[in-house]
């Protein structure tokens, strides 16, 4: 079943998932998974409750992965999807820093914005802070619809205002319609979900097919474009990335250029600050 593309998926809720898609991902060469935190439709209205998330994917998520033979890291964070009341959400913040040195944690994210109030922009500018202050890279979601010019509009007044480095962000849940929203601001990685066509009946995003991935990587090039399924809640395809590859390397895109997307660019991106730790050493 595998493409033999070893696949780093950077960008999956596999909370949601069942334990028999980490079985297909694990034959179709995912070797490790980047579990954020995300909206899972329950509201937040203490900061324990924040804090059971962090635990479920630092501990039970990832003895699940490792059943499989995948290796789980985990980014943390207080997104605006579950917000609940706002001082829960605030400690939750505050004790945010010392979950983030946890073993296996390598990012803060994925952060969000839902509707864009002082208070969801407050939260999302503090713990970008913090990802600077503790030398992690930061994940940031862009929501379904829409161009995603208020989330580029949110982070570029973000850089400015507290001087991060670009470079360290990645936007996740980004295609051809909103890269160019994000396109001038440096960031270090776009995370592509990708799939072949699905008409599941319960889809949140949007996933880019192989066609579009070939557009996308001839407009932005091969060194910051990183595959991901982006897997969560809604109906989506285990065999997604390795399909996707598949599809690429049939349509002439070199093995390099695949590895790089599907495993060589996240392992780099996050890998900077030193909290990666993979068995692959390199891409
Ligand atoms: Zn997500």
């Amino acid at each position: 079943l595998t493409v033999g593309i070893p696949i780093f998926d950077h960008h999956v809720h596999m909370d949601s998932r069942s334990a028999n898609e980490y079985e297909l991902m694990a034959v179709s060469g995912v070797e490790a998974v980047l579990v954020p935190c995300t909206f899972t439709g329950e509201r937040r209205n203490s900061a324990d409750a924040y804090f059971q998330r962090f635990e479920r994917i630092l501990g039970l998520e990832a003895r699940r992965a490792a059943a499989f033979g995948i290796e789980l890291v985990a980014a943390l964070g207080v997104g605006a999807g579950d917000l609940g009341d706002i001082d829960a959400a605030r400690r939750a913040v505050d004790a945010l820093p010392s979950y983030l040195r946890r073993e296996g944690v390598c990012a803060v994210g994925e952060l969000s914005l839902k509707s864009g109030t002082p208070e969801e922009i407050e939260l999302f500018e503090r713990q970008l802070v913090i990802a600077r202050d503790e030398g992690l890279p930061a994940m940031v979601e862009v929501p379904p619809g829409g161009s995603g010019q208020e989330t580029a509009a949110a982070l570029e007044r973000a850089i400015r205002k507290h001087g991060l480095r670009p470079e360290t962000i990645e936007v996740v849940d980004v295609g051809a319609a909103k890269l160019p929203a994000f396109s001038h601001l440096g960031l270090g990685g776009y995370g592509i979900p990708v799939s072949p066509a699905n008409n599941g009946l319960f889809a949140i995003h949007c996933k880019v097919d192989a066609a579009e991935a070939k557009r996308l990587l001839e407009s932005y090039g091969d060194r910051r474009l990183m595959f991901n399924s982006a897997l969560h809640l809604g109906s989506g395809d285990p065999l997604a990335i390795a399909r996707v590859l598949l599809h690429m390397r049939c349509t002439g895109v070199s093995e390099d250029v695949l590895i790089r997307l599907a495993y060589g660019n996240a392992f780099e991106f996050f890998s900077r600050s030193g909290r990666l730790q993979l068995r692959r050493r390199a891409a």
